[in-house]
């Protein structure tokens, strides 16, 4: 793509795009998959998917790193890891924009700076809502974690159902994609890395899931 014809293009993203063309978008879609997007039951179907989309994609109104401004600095002299294990959250392929699934798996090393549970959960949700690809996802997180606690090391690993490889395609039910994001002392210690995997083996994760 030319330099004139990619700027073109980046106006038309700028401009705002109205409710009523993404509804007749998703209309053209109905129509594309052999459907009348006029009979009854259809009728609000536009309606409703342009309203789920902005939740599925909540994420770009948000900076998702605020959320861990703010910290608790009493546990000062805390230099364990913090593991939160289990997040569940729900992201969108952005190859087919179909559902990704699945839990996050966090730790970090403090420094001086801890952050609320709840905090880490919100993070994972504002990069899951967005189109992503696992990877970055799992990127994306331990980052952000990295950038604004400033800790020892950061670790995070994600296992989830992809619904595009479900659904379509291969049609593989079951299989899941792990990935792993290391930052700091977590990348270059092995032995914190092998805790990391005994605390989340230790409850919960399937025998052989790591
Ligand atoms: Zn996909």
């Amino acid at each position: 793509m030319d330099t004139s014809a990619a700027k073109a293009n980046l106006e038309k993203l700028d401009r705002q795009v109205t409710r009523e063309e993404v509804e007749d978008a998703i209309r053209t879609l109905l129509i594309w998959v052999g459907e009348d997007p006029y009979r009854e039951g259809l009728l609000e179907t536009p309606k409703r998917v342009a309203k789920a989309f902005k939740e599925y994609c909540a994420g770009y109104a948000m900076d998702p790193r605020d959320v861990l401004y703010r910290t608790f600095e009493d546990a000062v002299g805390y230099e364990d890891m913090v593991v939160l294990r289990h997040i569940p959250f729900e992201s969108m392929c952005e190859h087919h924009l179909a559902p990704i699934v699945g839990n996050a798996h966090i730790a970090y090393i403090p420094v001086g700076r801890v952050v609320g549970i709840s905090k880490l959960a919100r993070l994972v949700d504002g990069y899951a809502r967005r189109l992503q690809i696992q990877e970055r996802l799992t990127f994306e997180i331990a980052q952000a974690i990295g950038e604004v606690l400033k800790p020892k090391g950061v670790a995070c690993i994600i296992e989830a159902e992809h619904f595009c490889m479900k659904c379509r395609g291969v049609r593989k039910n079951g299989s899941r994609l792990t990935t792993s994001h290391f930052v700091g002392a977590f990348s270059s210690d092995h032995g914190l890395r092998q805790e990391f995997y005994q605390r989340l083996r230790c409850e919960a994760l399937p025998t052989g899931a790591y």
